[in-house]
């Protein structure tokens, strides 16, 4: 019998799991599932979590609820090699899966640029362990700044990046704020957050009406934009921008940007920026029988030259295709070569608003607030049908 190894069970992942374990007789092939934790996480959702706004056990699900146990085997581990010459994977705790198909999808990590002290001083919204350590860090600098009222730093919060991720997660810091100043006692005007942004603008290549009702609203809650400044070097004292200035502060998030697993690149596969370029069936250069999809893989635009983005949603439509070009060879059938469907963007802003870009149309507000919750809630929905979106809905 035939097996195909998956490893990591993020949008990519579990998405190819969920679609080939439908599609295969039991007697096809043996799917593994490889996972360093025993849950799936809501990545596109952690902006909340790490905020305070939404509690993180709402971002995971348990992996082996949505697996079919007589057709895949989950292991929960943590890859530590990928061994394509031999076709084998090495697991950190010694055990080793061979497999006659792979699919890597073990996301990303984050991009630090070398910039000096990030990666020792500064969070990163990342995983459920990530963003639990960013809220609680949150809640612990306020109730230390009610016991040295001389630390400003203590109330000063810096996020780097203004891209996707730092947008959202400042929208959800704001709103948080004044439940915080409540709780410990704060006044609301010693609290201080900086989005600094090292492109002219925030949301660099994004629709520029959007982007500036994004700074407004944002702006209006509080937000502090410093743009065209990128950051230089982060330490525990915070963070000195290329312009010179000096912003004190006890808690930095690198929002900056992001790379793939440095697992792919130490397995000795060709990368840019940590991603394995692909060619249009989703296979790695030099191995036919490796698939890398989602964040751990780079595809190139073929009209605008231009590589696709790193989303959940070109992660998403990936694992699908994946699935139905697995379930083809398994049958000596042809691969299809893989054209994502790009729908749009919809990005929060915090409580009730955001932005999106849908086809040429352009939402704002409360309408664009509402499509996010579709879009969150069709994922569910796709993933483990009505029960899934019963227990995890956003309402
Ligand atoms: P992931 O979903 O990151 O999954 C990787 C999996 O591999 C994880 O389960 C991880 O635990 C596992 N893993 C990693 N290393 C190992 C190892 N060594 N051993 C075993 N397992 C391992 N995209 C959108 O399209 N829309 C959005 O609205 C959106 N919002 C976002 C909001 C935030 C706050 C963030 C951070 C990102 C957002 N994104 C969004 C981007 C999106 O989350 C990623 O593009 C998506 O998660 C990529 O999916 P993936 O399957 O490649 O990787
Ligand atoms: P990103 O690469 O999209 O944005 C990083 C930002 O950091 C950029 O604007 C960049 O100019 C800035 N930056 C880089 N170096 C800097 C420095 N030294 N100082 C200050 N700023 C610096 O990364 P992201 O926001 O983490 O997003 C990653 C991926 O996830 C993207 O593909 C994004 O589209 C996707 N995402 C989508 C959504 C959504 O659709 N709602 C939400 C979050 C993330």
């Amino acid at each position: 019998m035939k097996k195909v190894v998956i490893l990591g069970a993020g949008y990519g992942g579990l998405m190819t799991a969920v679609q080939l374990q439908e599609r295969i007789a039991g007697d096809e092939a043996e799917l593994i599932l490889v996972n360093k934790h025993d849950y799936h996480s809501l990545t596109t959702w952690l902006h909340e979590p790490a905020a305070g706004t939404l509690h993180h056990d709402r971002c995971r699900i348990d992996i082996r609820s949505l697996l079919r146990t007589n057709r895949t085997r989950f292991v929960k581990g943590v890859v530590e090699a990928i061994q394509p010459d031999v076709s084998a994977v090495r697991l950190a705790d010694g055990e080793r899966l061979e497999y006659d198909y792979l699919v890597v999808a073990l996301g990303s990590e984050p991009e630090t640029f070398g910039i000096q002290g990030l990666k020792e001083h500064a969070f990163s919204i990342r995983s459920i362990n990530s963003v639990r350590m960013i809220r609680e860090h949150i809640e612990y600098m306020f109730s230390r700044f009610r016991n040295e009222p001389h630390r400003s730093d203590y109330l000063t919060f810096v996020v780097g990046g203004a891209g996707f991720t730092g947008i959202e997660f400042v929208g959800e810091l704001a709103d948080r704020i004044p439940g915080l100043c409540r709780e410990f006692d704060v006044e609301p005007s010693q609290v201080k957050i900086y989005n600094i942004e090292a492109a002219p603008t925030v949301l660099p290549g994004f629709d520029p009406e959007l982007t500036e009702y994004a700074m407004k609203v944002l702006s209006e809650k509080g937000v502090i934009f410093r743009i065209n400044t990128p950051i230089q070097e982060c330490s525990p004292e915070g963070v000195v921008l290329a312009t010179g200035e000096k912003i004190p502060s006890s808690t930095v998030v690198w929002t900056g940007g992001v790379r793939g697993s440095s697992i792919i690149e130490k397995s000795g596969f060709e990368v840019v920026r940590g991603r394995v370029k692909v060619d249009h069936y989703l296979r790695s250069p030099g191995y036919s029988n490796v698939f890398v999809i989602g964040d751990s893989s780079v595809l190139f635009d073929p009209e605008t030259g231009r590589p696709y983005p790193p989303t959940a949603q070109i992660a998403i439509q990936q694992g699908i295709h994946t699935a139905t070009n697995i379930k083809s060879l398994l049958e000596g059938g042809e691969l299809q070569a893989f054209h994502p469907e790009l729908k749009g963007t919809v990005a929060s802003l915090g409580k009730g608003e955001a932005i999106g870009m849908v086809g040429q149309r352009k939402l704002v507000g409360s309408s664009a607030s509402k499509l996010k919750k579709i879009i969150d809630n069709r994922y569910l929905f796709t993933l483990g049908g009505f029960k899934l979106l019963l227990q995890k809905a956003k309402l």
